[in-house]
């Protein structure tokens, strides 16, 4: 069904009563220029967030750090409501020394700790917003070698702060080959340098057909993604969301061209409140108590 985001299944993902407020999430895209984050974000929830690209005057002059730019919309689909917000953060390994890319992004994944806990501390703890950042898409460029210094030093630096969901960006730039073994060595990678990545919960499954599809998106991460806010016709006449080819056409929503499917699966369909639950009991959790700690409370 295109177009079809899914997040109408979030009342069975969580209690009835939230219904009424709404949800609110809030995803952040961090990759450098060019690897497709506003493309993908367009494609993920189906609407324009990003407008196209004004042209760069050409004296207009560029950053020199990275910028933080938050997006919200509220979308409704089945009656339930989400306010979505996307943080991006144009510049993030874009500058001639990227060391210190990491930094400004943590500061602003803590800011909103720090307003979420200001809150919690008032009287009225009615209205809590919710701000703090509940997943966050690390594009991964499509070179089919190894995680770069870059990418490991900001996983490093974030897999305490936020849910990282690693993505390989523009997967139709590589062979299905090229992708198996570009996924075998980002898992390496991770895994040597101790990195936690969000994980699809298994355990608590009430039946072996959950379990089989938490088993199904967990067996893709790192997710090889294709973006496209464009509509095309395939050989075969249908009209699909894809990017074409002199050779044909790939497919956004078609599981055998990539894993956009199973990554929407698992941000919105499936594991919207599992994300907002491990931000707030654990991530979350672990911060308020070593800030409190360094406080000395
Ligand atoms: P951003 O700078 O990371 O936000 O990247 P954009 O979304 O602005 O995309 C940069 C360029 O890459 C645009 O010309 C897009 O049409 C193109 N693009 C986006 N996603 C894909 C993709 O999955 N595959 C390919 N081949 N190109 C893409
Ligand atoms: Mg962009």
């Amino acid at each position: 069904l295109m177009g079809y985001v899914g997040f109408a299944n979030l009342p069975n993902q969580v209690h009835r009563k939230s219904v009424r407020k709404g949800f609110q999430f809030t995803t952040m895209v961090v990759g450098e220029s060019g690897l497709g984050k506003s493309t993908l974000v367009n494609t993920l929830f189906n609407t324009t967030l990003y407008p196209p690209k004004e042209p760069l005057a050409p004296d207009a002059e560029r950053s020199q750090t990275v910028a933080i730019q938050s997006i919200s919309a509220d979308i409704e689909e089945n009656g339930v409501r989400l306010r979505l917000t996307v943080v991006d953060t144009p510049g993030f390994g874009d500058f001639v020394n990227n060391d210190d890319s990491w930094k400004p992004i943590v500061e602003n994944i803590e800011a909103r700790f720090d307003s979420y806990l200001e809150q919690e501390n008032r009287v009225n703890r009615q209205k809590i917003v919710d701000n703090r950042v509940h997943a966050c898409l690390y594009f991964i460029q499509p070179t089919g070698h190894a995680l770069k210094p870059l990418d490991i030093e900001f996983m490093r630096r974030l897999h305490t702060k936020v849910n990282l969901i690693p993505v390989i960006a523009k997967a139709d730039t590589l062979t299905d080959d090229e992708v198996a073994e570009f996924k075998a060595r980002i898992l390496a990678d991770i895994a040597y340098h101790n990195i936690h990545i969000f994980q699809a919960p298994t355990y608590e499954m009430e039946d072996a057909e959950t379990m089989d599809e938490a088993e199904e998106i967990a067996s893709k991460i790192p997710f090889a993604v294709v973006g496209s806010d464009q509509v095309v016709v395939t050989p075969d006449g249908r009209e699909v969301r894809g990017r074409s080819y002199p050779w044909g056409v790939i497919e956004v929503d078609n599981e055998e061209h990539c894993d956009f499917v199973k990554l929407r699966q698992m941000l919105v369909r499936t594991y919207m409140e599992e994300l907002r639950e491990y931000t707030n009991d654990v991530l979350y959790e672990n911060w308020r108590t070593e800030k409190l700690l360094s406080m000395g409370v």
